[in-house]
């Protein structure tokens, strides 16, 4: 039976590259059939914090995976002791001021990497390295052989920035007999430059990807591209379908770039995709997270403004900075917008209200017909009454498309902020 484990530690958030590896376990996992470890690598009291680990747990799961069994190494500190006074008793290690040292006994190592191939080591760094330190904790090379062993794992999918840690790991294993499991070492995940990530690109945490209102579906399908490819054009790829597609063999050497850009182009496809009604509760859920809402708001409406916003967001935060006219009044004239109200247009204005005000049926075909029916009364070029009205109605002066605004808005809510600008003319200096 197959059995990985994704092993973060609990001393900062789940980034983009962990979640990655954690995903490329998951899949070569469900895809083979066989048991996913989560196993929490706290074996730094110091740094180890409950808030790095809350925010781990709860980001998996919101990506929507999910594991079978979950170990903590914190709780498995005899275990590490045990083996490290085997390798004592056999001369393997030794105990120097409270620590103990493991000595390898250094030899040629051959590995072929699943992803990499065959991969050389021809030399260690250093004859010796502590396996336990003097406060009794285990260094991360030892925890980890002692715990892949113990609990049956038998690939290790881990990324390329621990690939110097193998063949150390490797003499460990076999100072103790044990098998030694596959590997599978992940490319790095690059900045669009080439170097590292940082702050400002990419290096974010999963939760904070979910605060700035990316879908859980396409920040995974996003994760997927990163290093992986089904082999022919697609980028759209359900967890779904990955599951029965996903090769690890197919993984690529070269390094991965991060691009915002893709993400949230990625991001964009599965907001469209949604229907109005899945996407206005998602949507609904995430505005209402960040207290954005007004509380007596209808599900409708919510409805219809989405629909408004469906083709043009890349992610719900959006809607926070795009979509607030849609839900307050209390919005002001933009410093650019006002510039597009420097004619004075009061009496036209007045006369659309009038038209607006008599119309049964507030639908944006007809809306548009009395609109530019009123402009034409009037000698008005159509778009001369369009941009102040939208900057009217919306306090910008680019937006959605005027007609759809006007209808989601409803005629009250059109009608008061007209009027709202022929108070704005008449105050004004004409
Ligand atoms: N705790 C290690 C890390 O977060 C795990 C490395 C491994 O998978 O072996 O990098």
């Amino acid at each position: 039976m197959v059995k990985v484990r994704f092993a973060p530690s609990p001393t900062g958030y789940l980034h983009i590259g962990g979640a990655r590896t954690c995903l490329f376990n998951w899949l070569y996992v469900r895809r083979l059939g066989g048991k996913f470890v989560l196993r929490i690598e706290d074996t730094d009291i110091e740094r180890s914090k409950k808030e790095f680990l809350d925010e781990i747990l709860e980001s998996i799961k919101w990506l929507g995976l999910d594991w079978d069994e979950i170990h903590y190494q914190s709780q498995r500190f005899q275990l590490y002791h045990d083996y490290a006074q085997k390798l004592i008793d056999e001369g393997k290690a030794y105990k120097k001021e409270g620590a103990v040292f493991f000595k390898y006994q250094f030899s040629e190592i051959k590995i072929d990497d699943l992803v990499r191939g065959k991969i050389v080591f021809t030399e260690l760094p250093k004859p010796e390295e502590v396996i336990i330190k003097s406060d009794n904790s285990p260094t991360y090379n030892f925890s980890c052989v002692v715990d892949d062993y113990l609990m049956g794992i038998n690939c290790v999918i881990r990324g390329e920035d621990h690939i110097s840690n193998t063949p150390k790991q490797i003499l460990m294993y076999k100072a103790l007999g044990f098998k030694i499991p596959q590997f599978a070492h992940l490319p790095l995940i690059l900045s669009a430059a080439g170097g590292r990530l940082s702050k400002r690109f990419g290096a974010t945490s999963i939760r904070e990807y979910r605060d700035d209102g990316y879908l859980a579906e396409a920040l995974l399908n996003y994760l997927l591209l990163l290093g992986w490819s089904p082999g022919d054009n697609r980028e759209i790829i359900s967890l779904e379908e990955a599951k029965k597609i996903f090769d690890i063999k197919k993984v690529n050497k070269t390094g991965a770039a991060f691009s915002v850009d893709k993400l949230n182009w990625v991001n964009s496809e599965y907001i469209k995709s949604k229907s109005i009604t899945d996407l206005a509760k998602i949507a609904a859920g995430y505005l209402r997270s960040k207290n954005f809402l007004p509380p007596d708001v209808d599900t409708r409406y919510i409805e219809r403004v989405v629909e408004l916003f469906k083709e043009r967001i890349s992610k719900l935060s959006d809607l926070m900075a795009w979509a607030r006219f849609c839900f307050y009044d209390d919005y002001a004239y933009g410093e650019d917008a006002k510039k597009v109200l420097e004619k004075n247009l009061n009496r036209q204005v007045q006369v659309l209200m009038e038209r607006f005000s008599s119309m049964d049926s507030f639908d944006k075909d007809t809306i548009e017909k009395e609109f530019r029916d009123v402009a034409r009364s009037l000698s008005l070029k159509a778009r001369d009454l369009v941009h102040p009205v939208r900057v009217s109605l919306t306090g910008e002066k680019v937006g959605p498309g005027l007609f759809e605004t006007i209808e989601v808005l409803g005629k009250k809510r059109v009608l008061k902020r007209l009027e709202r600008l022929c108070k704005y003319w008449a105050g004004s200096k004409e």
